[in-house]
């Protein structure tokens, strides 16, 4: 469960996000869409602290931050805590090049949680197992394609056992014949019931499996509705401009 009341962040002079407010119930999917610019990424960043908001209040589960830019941010350790029950995706998959598959996918859980690495094997396979991709535990990540490097990515991010999953343009440097293979894990992942916040451009895949679609544009969340509502009959005329790039 994610809840976001009053949040706000700029850059210098640039307000990039403008007092947003965005409940994410626990299971569900929400998908984020929005032009270049919109704020998407930051937002994502807000939701696991990589990017501390200047104001306003963040919960996941159990735990609640609140911002004000004249406070103190949050310590360290507070941050590393927290991120680690937040799991992230990104466009590119920063595995760590000189690591098996197999050891990618252990690191957090040794290094952050302190299991012992038998442990933290056995949870690392379990991992794989459900990407698919436990057959390629002992490959390097450079002669893995790219879809199944963003698998291995989803499978370390699962590894932390997090609350959310956050994903950002997760397939969007992918060729375009290995996007389906990353969205299908994503599909696994939600039907699950994994709570997950996905910014994409997959317009079909975000009417197919998120339960809501929000449209943010200049900072500030535009439209917010059940997906296949809000893409097959937007509200706003924003909204229905920008999805209109996709037929
Ligand atoms: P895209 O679809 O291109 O990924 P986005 O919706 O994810 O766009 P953001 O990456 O959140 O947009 O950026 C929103 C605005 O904030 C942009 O104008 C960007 O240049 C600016 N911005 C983001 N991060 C920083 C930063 N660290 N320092 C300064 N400006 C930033
Ligand atoms: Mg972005």
């Amino acid at each position: 469960k994610i809840e976001i009341a009053g949040l706000k962040k700029s850059y210098g002079p640039l307000e990039v996000l403008k007092d947003i407010n965005l409940n994410v119930a626990t299971g569900e999917v929400v998908a984020m869409i929005g032009p270049s610019g919109s704020g998407k990424s930051t937002l994502l960043r807000c939701m696991n602290l990589l990017t501390i908001p200047d104001k306003g209040t963040l919960r996941v589960g159990d735990t609640r931050f609140s911002f004000d830019a004249q406070e103190k941010p949050p310590k360290d350790r507070e941050l590393a805590s927290f991120r680690s029950r937040t799991g992230m995706v990104f466009q590119h998959f920063n595995l760590f090049p000189h690591m098996s598959v197999l050891e990618n996918v252990m690191e957090a859980p040794i290094q952050v949680r302190k299991l012992n690495r038998g442990a933290a094997e056995e949870l690392a396979r379990s991992q794989l197992a459900k990407v698919g991709l436990v057959d390629r535990a002992g490959q390097m990540p450079h002669t893995l394609s790219g879809g199944q490097k963003q698998r291995v990515a989803i499978a370390r991010a699962l590894a932390m056992q997090p609350e959310v999953m956050l994903f950002d343009e997760a397939t969007s440097a992918l060729d375009p014949e290995l996007v389906g293979e990353v969205l299908n894990t994503m599909q696994n992942l939600a039907s699950e019931g994994m709570t997950m916040v996905v910014v994409t451009h997959e317009i079909a895949f975000a009417r197919e499996v998120a339960d809501r679609l929000v449209f943010m544009r200049d900072g500030v969340v535009v439209e917010d509705g059940p997906a296949k509502d809000v893409i097959d009959n937007p509200r706003q005329e924003a909204t229905r401009s920008f999805l209109s790039h996709f037929h």
